[in-house]
């Protein structure tokens, strides 16, 4: 059994989500302690109840590149409206950020069909500017896994196994977790485990998540924050499309 070493968080919440617990600095500093080197800030959508204003994703200029030698991305995890795959964020503040996860949030999107759900997630990552998706392994918005990926493969986006959905959030997702894991496998696509930290201790927790692509084999070379220079790569390439 090959073991993972995972060098970087690309999904946690600040105070600014509304329901998140800690700050940039905080999570820069437990980052740093758990000698992670990138963190991505990723808060939840205008459109979340207590999330922040558009405005807040606009201020790049402000936000340090760096805190203590940790790699910082600053980014959104944006929720899908609606059917049609739009985004509660608009493309021009998608393009300020360094990047962008998607998610369903029940609050937003109320759960639907498995071919409505699919068909939103797909029309969503047609969107250049997506990079990732979160937590597709959540039993209330059931998926076609095989197009899912798919979509994601072609599209060239990264498929999120969420370490909370293991312990504290959307009960019953490890199963899920498991077949989508293996049909990334099967298709040669790239996973990225994350914390989806509310609270700055949960950065960098992995454990559960790593244990699962561990137990089915998944290549280390295919999940992207295996490596600093992965990660740079694989949100660089956006450089082009803005
Ligand atoms: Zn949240
Ligand atoms: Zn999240």
């Amino acid at each position: 059994m090959v073991k993972l070493n995972l060098v970087g968080d690309l999904h946690t919440h600040t105070v600014a989500s509304g329901h998140g617990y800690s700050t940039v600095m905080e999570i820069a500093q437990v980052a740093k302690r758990k000698k992670l080197e990138v963190v991505a800030i990723t808060d939840h959508s205008p459109l979340m109840p207590g999330g922040p204003p558009p405005i807040y994703f606009e201020a790049r200029g402000h936000f340090p590149q760096e805190i203590e030698g940790i790699k910082i991305y600053f980014g959104a995890e944006v929720d899908i409206v609606d059917e049609e795959g739009n985004l509660a964020l608009g493309d021009k503040l998608l393009r300020k950020l360094d990047i962008v996860i998607v998610s369903f949030h029940p609050q937003v999107f109320p759960p639907t069909s498995r071919d409505i759900n699919t068909q939103a997630l797909l029309r969503a990552i047609e969107n250049p500017l997506v990079d990732i998706i979160a937590h597709p392994g959540n039993p209330r918005y059931p998926l076609n896994y095989e197009k899912v990926v798919e979509g994601a493969v072609n599209r060239g986006k990264v498929i999120e196994i969420n370490n909370s959905s293991f312990a504290v959030s959307r009960r019953g997702s490890e199963e899920n977790c498991r077949l989508i894991a293996q049909e990334v496998k099967r298709q040669g696509g790239w996973v990225v485990v994350s914390s989806d930290a509310h609270f700055c201790e949960e950065v960098g927790e992995f454990r559960e998540a790593q244990n699962l692509l561990e137990e089915i084999d998944f290549p280390p070379h295919r999940v992207l924050n295996s490596t600093k220079g992965n990660v740079e790569q694989f949100l660089n390439r956006k450089g082009g499309k803005r």
